[in-house]
């Protein structure tokens, strides 16, 4: 049998790069496109898979019909992930017309590719929970009510509509994740996750004093990135192209995964106020620890955005695992290791 080969754009993101790793692990020829400088490549550094023979970036501007064309006729890979975007939401704005281009049109761009140069090729779009965004009912499923609140969630809803069309019309095999937030040590520092785990680290080295936060009364669905990438390939895996919501089912405060990263630094935290007001400090010493700053501060979504994934669970035996506790113990320990290797 050939090599199989996967395309992925979005490549030295956080779940580009897990799934770059794995699909090596699985015997893959993997080529990637990035619309990022190099100096994102720190997570291929960090997984060990820089210079693995088997990976390699491509030129190709997927934004760019010719190019996208062309690569695919090149290459005939035997699958595609779509995972480029501009995925920090609260940005989204004041970067429309590049997060159209990037999460909405490029999918056109692709499908349209497929359809002429390569029908073989398998298509995985990642969807997101803004796509639900303001949507009427919680926990939200695959047959829930699309509601995107920000260009994100919108050309993402776009983009998702578009996978069904070629697949319905033009006989593509496209098949799409409706991800909820998944974290890990590969996390930007813009997310909050990673803000609060590096902050924690920080505190606990004595290298800041306070980690200053937006709203901690927020809900997110958080789930390990790494186990979400492996649903990718189970969903592109299956027999027929499909739709599956991946999530964890759960909803955390953001002021729980503060806590729990406090604690998992062996820092104990209690809360004070609410709102803008609301403070954290360190039970036995009294030393303020968290501050909320309105420049941070979002309000919290009508209906929580909560994924229900009993559809991935039943036709893919897929579930997550690991616990947002988990996760900001994970994180904390790895940003730990990250500075104190810095130091020496
Ligand atoms: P999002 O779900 O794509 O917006 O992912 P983020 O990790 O950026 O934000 C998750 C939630 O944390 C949002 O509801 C934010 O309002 C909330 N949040 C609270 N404080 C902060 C902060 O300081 N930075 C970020 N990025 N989010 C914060």
């Amino acid at each position: 049998m050939p090599q199989p080969t996967a395309l992925i754009t979005g490549i030295t993101g956080q779940d580009g790069s897990y799934l770059a790793r794995d699909l090596l692990e699985s015997g893959y020829r993997v080529l990637g496109t990035s619309g990022s400088s190099s100096s994102k490549m720190w997570r291929f550094e960090a997984l060990g898979i820089t210079d693995n023979p088997n990976l390699e970036i491509v030129n190709w501007d997927i934004t760019d019909p010719e190019q996208t064309l062309k690569i695919v006729e090149e290459t005939k890979p035997t699958e595609i992930y779509n995972l480029a975007s501009h995925s920090f939401v609260a940005d989204s704005i004041f970067t429309a017309q590049k997060t159209t281009q990037v999460s909405a049109l490029a999918v056109v761009n692709i499908l349209e590719a497929i359809s002429l140069k390569s029908p073989e090729t398998r298509f995985f779009q990642a969807g997101s929970s803004e796509m639900f965004g303001n949507t009427v009912s919680s926990p939200q499923n695959e047959g829930s009510v699309f509601a995107p609140r920000n260009i994100y969630g919108s050309a993402k809803a776009f983009a998702h509509f578009v996978s069904l069309n070629y697949k319905q019309n033009r006989n593509v095999f496209s098949c799409a994740g409706i991800l909820y937030n998944h974290e890990s040590p590969l996390r930007g520092k813009e997310f909050v996750t990673k803000k609060i785990t590096s902050a924690v680290a920080r505190i606990k080295l004595n290298q800041s004093d306070q980690l200053i936060i937006g709203n901690l009364s927020t809900l997110r669905d958080w789930g390990y990135a790494p186990e979400y990438v492996e649903a990718m390939r189970l969903v592109i895996g299956h027999e027929t192209p499909d739709t599956f919501v991946i999530s964890s089912g759960v909803a955390t405060t953001v002021r729980d995964f503060v806590l729990e990263s406090f604690n998992s630094a062996d820092l104990d935290i209690v809360f004070e106020g609410s709102g803008l007001l609301e403070v954290g400090y360190e039970k036995s010493t009294g030393r303020q620890l968290v501050s909320v700053d309105e420049h941070f501060y979002r309000d919290s979504e009508s209906v929580p955005l909560v994924g229900d994934a009993s559809k991935a669970n039943k036709i893919l035996g897929w579930k997550s695992k690991t616990t947002p506790a988990e996760i900001a113990q994970i994180m904390v320990k790895k940003d730990l290791e990250i500075l104190s290797e810095d130091k020496s």
